[in-house]
């Protein structure tokens, strides 16, 4: 079988942003590109598509964040961008919280209208829950929760929805996950800390169709790698492959753990159903974590319909799709044996994105990684800028 029928210059194994944008700018440097992508679309969980003059995003709300000016000024050459500003509600059983946490979640919480009183909160919490703390830094997620905002928000707001996130107790969680979210002693809302914020207009599978409408690159949906492994690898010189790690070297080291959704959604016959484009429900009862209504994503009017979309977390097993790594300590140790096999054929392979890289990446994260390892492959100096494709 000839797999490599045109000389491709490069196999990439999935048509989510790593393998698009690296099959886009080695096209702009002359080179070949086959893409096999295993699902029947390409933009890999960044697909959306339009039902009802609505933009669903299939795999959960994703709205671009970045302090990264290279990476917001790149996304944005191949669609515009609308000024959405991500506020989310809490619902925990049936009252309502400002998210990230900030003043307003305190005033909610506790009455407190002044940073000072707010601070004083916590720290009296902190101090009763945490009385072995001392100067280390916190174990987990339930100890750095608590030493960043009490007891009464992790309680409420942060336990249940983690553990039915993770399916695992948060104090055997990794820390960092929970600082994602920021903390203020300001009135703000913004979930993100970031200076540029928003979503394309009309969706994110318009960008991937884009940088893929190129004749030196060819995208095969449907095509899974491992159907065919021994073939690319015989055949094709360099492969950069964004699927799982663990997968790729046959679990040789042992299975890393992942965590996988599943999503529901619905078209519902009303103007408004929710009034914000995301409620999480943050107890550990309700079986889904948060619902998202996908017209407050682009500021719709109300026009009588409108669809949401319900997230629940699920167990991964080898049939599921895996969203998310689990980057505590044991699967930390299990990766590092894996991406020091992989530097070991760095002459044929690359591995990028969340699950070829086994971590927590955003958006932006992939992007940045995406054009340093077009830097990396070309040879092209720091100081150029891919966006403007020119040195600064
Ligand atoms: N989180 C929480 N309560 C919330 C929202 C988030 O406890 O209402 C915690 C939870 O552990 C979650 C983490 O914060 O996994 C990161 O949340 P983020 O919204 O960044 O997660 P993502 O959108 O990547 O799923």
């Amino acid at each position: 079988m000839t797999l490599n029928d045109k000389n491709y210059d490069y196999l990439i194994v999935g048509a989510g942003p790593f393998g698009s944008i690296f099959a886009y700018e080695a096209a702009k440097r002359g080179k070949r590109s086959l893409i096999i992508e295993k699902r029947a679309h390409i933009a890999g969980n960044m697909y959306t598509h339009t039902d009802h003059g609505i933009t669903v995003h299939d795999f959960g709300a994703h709205i671009f964040h970045t302090d990264n000016k290279e990476v917001w000024d790149y996304i944005r050459q191949f669609a515009e961008f609308n000024g959405y500003q991500n506020q989310v509600v809490a619902n925990y059983k049936g009252t309502l919280y400002n998210l990230p946490f900030n003043m307003n979640t305190f005033y909610e919480m506790w009455g407190t209208k002044t940073p000072a009183e707010a601070k004083a909160k916590i720290e009296e919490q902190k101090a009763a829950a945490l009385t072995d703390l001392g100067d280390r830094e916190p174990r987990n997620l339930e100890e750095q929760a608590i030493s960043l905002i009490g007891t009464d928000i992790y309680e409420k707001l942060i336990k249940g929805y983690t553990e039915k996130q993770w399916g695992r107790k948060a104090t055997e969680l990794p820390a960092f996950i929970i600082k994602r979210l920021p903390v203020r002693f300001i009135y703000d809302n913004n979930y993100f800390n970031h200076r540029y914020q928003g979503i394309p207009i009309g969706g994110y599978t318009q960008i991937f169709e884009k940088m893929l409408d190129n004749d030196l690159i060819d995208v095969r949906l449907n095509s899974d790698f491992f159907e065919h492994k021994d073939e690319y690898i015989a055949e094709f010189p360099r492969i950069l492959y964004t699927g799982m790690i663990d997968q790729f070297f046959d679990y040789k080291f042992g299975e890393l753990e992942y965590r996988s959704l599943r999503f529901e959604h619905e078209v519902i016959d009303s103007d408004n159903y929710q009034g914000n484009s995301v409620i999480n429900y943050t107890d550990a009862e309700t079986p889904y974590t948060r619902v998202m209504e996908w017209k407050h994503f682009d500021g719709l009017s109300d026009d009588g319909v409108t669809i949401i979309t319900k997230e629940y977390p699920q167990t991964w097993d080898r049939t599921k799709e895996a969203y998310y790594p689990v980057n505590d300590e044991k699967n930390t140790n299990l990766y590092k044996e894996y991406a020091k096999e992989a530097r070991q054929h760095k002459d044929q392979f690359i591995f990028g994105g969340r699950l070829g890289q086994y971590r927590y990446f955003d958006m932006d994260q992939v992007f940045n990684a995406a054009l340093n390892e077009v830097r990396k492959e070309f040879k092209i100096p720091s100081s150029f800028n891919f966006a403007h494709d020119e040195e600064h």
